[in-house]
Formats: C-alpha cells, structure tokens, sequence
C-alpha cells in the first residue's frame, strides 16, 4: 500500500501556475467586471479589448441582448434535457433550419459547444479501421475528439500543417478500401491563416475521401455575406461537412454541424456529446437567430472588421513586428520567447491593452506569441492605441 504513487502527486507538485502568478505576469483567468464589447473593464480600470473572438461586436447589440431575454421570458433559463429527449424548444428547430439555408447545406444539427461539436461529429463517423487525416495545427477540440475517435479503434494520422504535399504522401499511405475524414480548420485558429481548401479538396476527389471543415473563426470574417472558408473559395458543394461555434461572430454559446441530410440524420441519433449533454439555452439559441439575421442585413460590418484588421495588420508590419500569414481577423505577433511574450502581455495590460498570450504547451517551444483579434465595433482611436502600445513595448522589450 505504501508503495502506491499517490494520484495527485502531481498536482502538488505542479507550481508552475503559482511562480508565474508570482512574478506578477500571469495572463490568465482575468474576471471582467463589464464588457461594452470593443471595451472591457478589470477592477474599474477600462481596456481595450484586443483579443476577443466577438468579430462583429454583436455580443453589446441591443437588438441581440433583446432576443435573449423575450427567449428567457418564453422558455425559462434552461431547457434541462438533451436534445434527444426532454430538450428540444422551437427555437432549436428554427435556428437549425435557418442555419442550413445560410450554409447552403440539407440539414444542420445544433451542439452546445463547438468543443462538443467535433466531439460528435469525428468519433460518430470516423469508426474502427477507418481514418482521420488531421492537419498538425487542428484546434484542441479536434485533436481531442480524434484521439476519442482513436481509442474506439480509429486511426488517427497528421500531416504537416496546411503541406497539401504531405496530405497526399499521407493518404497515400491508407489502405484503399477503408473510409477516410479529412479534418481541418478553415482559419487556424492561432495564426489566423486560411486553409488551402482547392488542393484539399482536388486530394480529397482524387483519394476518395470525405472533408470537414471547421469554420469557428471564418464565419462572419470571409466568405460570401460572411458564409465562411468554403464559400470564400467557392467550394460549398464540395465539402462535406461544415462545423463550427456560436462563441465567436454568433455573439453566443453552442456549436453547429451542416451537411447532408443522411449524415446529419446518422450523427443526431448517435453522437454522444449531443444525446448525453443539455441542448444549448433558449437565450443561447435566440441570440443566434438575432445575430444571423444581422450578419445577412449588415455586410457592412464585415467589411470594417477587415479593414479595422488589415489597419493594425499592417501598422505593426511597419513598425517591423513579425507577424504570422493571416488576412482575417486574427493578427498574431510572434515573440518567441516565453519571458518576453509574459512581460509584453502584463506591459500591454498595465497600458490599457488586452491581448492573449500564447505560452507552451498551447504552442511549440519557440512559437510563443501575442495573439490580437479586432472587431467590426473597434473605433479609430482603439486600434490606434493598440498600435501605439504595441510599438512602445516592442522597441523597450527589444522585440522591433
Ligand atoms: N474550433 C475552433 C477552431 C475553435 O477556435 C474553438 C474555440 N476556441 C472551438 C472549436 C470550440 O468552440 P467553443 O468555444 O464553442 O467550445
């Protein structure tokens, strides 16, 4: 008995979160105490938030907020079921129907995360003997569900990061009679780089493979009235599935699949993480259909969002930051080294500016980044400040 290795010895040793919080530089789990959208508050201190996912700002509209609570006053707070059983309100169906006209695709099956999403589409379909053909830079949830996938017997393999080459040295390697998923997301969700969806998809044809693409930080950013990666390179037709969040440019919680009715069908009666889990709350749902109205009304506000982006874009190209490949709405300045990417991260946030720190093990050694993200609300004088703060750190760090 003495002999047992305690379980959570590990956890007791574990201080790494404690040296950092320590020296004053630790980026995470900060509590906002109120969120106008473009600008956040901490302990009454105002900031301008450049690292949120809410593209379109539509988390502060009025008309968004309104939806939410008439739901709440119809439907109550939560739906306390799954979908499968007790779960279901009109407006699930609703939100379903209208999401599969937007995405141009028979059928859509609501989740109530994008985490659990994947977790239903990858280890429902891809089964034993068969295949997930994974870029390297997945999403986490991705990389989980196909590893949930692997342990029921799939095979999981990677090839290198949007390398259409290794993609095909990789499916060259499957036996050819065992069904293969190519998984990828549409915009890499650190560097915001867009897949190389034509080659994707001429390989996909000519291995005979299907194709998901997660869209979380596409929709609302690229595409046709911001439909995404598939429309944006005209490809809607030939992708299978398309997955992706409510928590970014839906300004919501919950996650989607759209696809082909037989698929949908198969998934709804047999993913896990729907079945099994509450359905999304009827507030959650209605600020979707409130947002989706305004992302087809509105094309305005995509057409600022990249033009507040490629403003700071290339403002900090100037200032001679190195930036990772992107034209969407993420800008990721590489630091590429942990000390220095902290120090800048608690710099910027002393001077008014929120960004995200990117530290191992959420990247690789040497990859240590700021990830900045813009919104279509920002005005001028945010952005300008994020440029300002950004340069004056940058030249006293050493980094430009
Ligand atoms: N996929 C991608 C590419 C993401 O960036 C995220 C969220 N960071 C998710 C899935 C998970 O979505 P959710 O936040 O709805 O769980």
């Amino acid at each position: 008995m003495d002999k047992t290795k305690d379980l959570f010895k590990k956890c007791i040793e574990y201080t790494i979160a404690d040296e950092v919080k320590a020296q004053g530089v630790y980026p995470f789990f900060h509590p906002i105490d109120e969120n106008e959208g473009p600008v956040v508050s901490f302990g009454g201190r105002k900031l301008v938030m450049a690292g949120s996912n809410n593209y379109l700002g539509l988390t502060a509209d009025p008309r968004v907020k309104a939806a939410s609570i008439n739901a709440i006053n119809k439907y109550g707070t939560s739906c306390s079921g799954s979908r499968y059983m007790t779960g279901t309100v009109n407006l699930h169906v609703e939100l379903e129907e209208k999401l599969a006209d937007f995405f141009e695709k028979e059928r859509c099956l609501l989740f109530s995360t994008g985490y659990q999403t994947g977790q239903g589409i990858i280890p429902t379909l891809v089964q034993r003997g068969e295949y997930i053909v994974s870029d390297r830079d997945n999403h986490a949830s991705l990389v989980a569900a196909s590893i949930m996938a692997q342990g029921a017997g799939a095979n999981l393999v990677r090839y290198n990061h949007n390398n259409m080459e290794d993609l095909e040295r990789v499916l060259q390697t499957i036996p050819e009679t065992a069904g293969r998923l190519i998984v990828s997301d549409g915009v890499f969700s650190v560097s915001g780089e867009i897949v190389d969806l034509p080659n994707l998809v001429k390989l996909a044809k000519k291995y005979n493979a299907r194709i998901l693409i997660d869209d979380a930080h596409a929709v609302g950013v690229i595409g046709k009235n911001g439909k995404g990666t598939p429309s944006e390179f005209n490809l809607v037709n030939e992708v299978d599935l398309i997955m992706g969040t409510f928590s970014k440019t839906f300004g919501s919680l919950g996650g989607y699949v759209v696809g082909d009715r037989s698929v949908i069908n198969y998934i709804k009666h047999n993913a896990s993480s729907l079945i099994f889990s509450a359905s999304p709350t009827p507030a959650s749902v209605a600020a979707v259909l409130a947002t989706l109205e305004i992302i087809q009304t509105e094309p305005e506000l995509m057409e600022r969002l990249i033009t507040n982006t490629d403003y700071v874009r290339q403002a900090l190209i100037k200032a001679g930051f190195t930036l990772m490949p992107s034209r969407t709405a993420i800008v990721t300045v590489l630091i590429s080294d942990q000390i220095k990417t902290l120090l800048f991260w608690k710099k910027l946030f002393d001077a008014g500016v929120y960004v995200n720190a990117f530290i191992r093990p959420g990247v690789m050694p040497g990859h240590e980044a700021l990830r900045t993200s813009f919104m279509a609300t920002h005005q001028q004088a945010h952005l300008d400040k994020v440029i300002t703060e950004f340069c004056t750190i940058g030249k006293e760090l050493g980094v430009i």
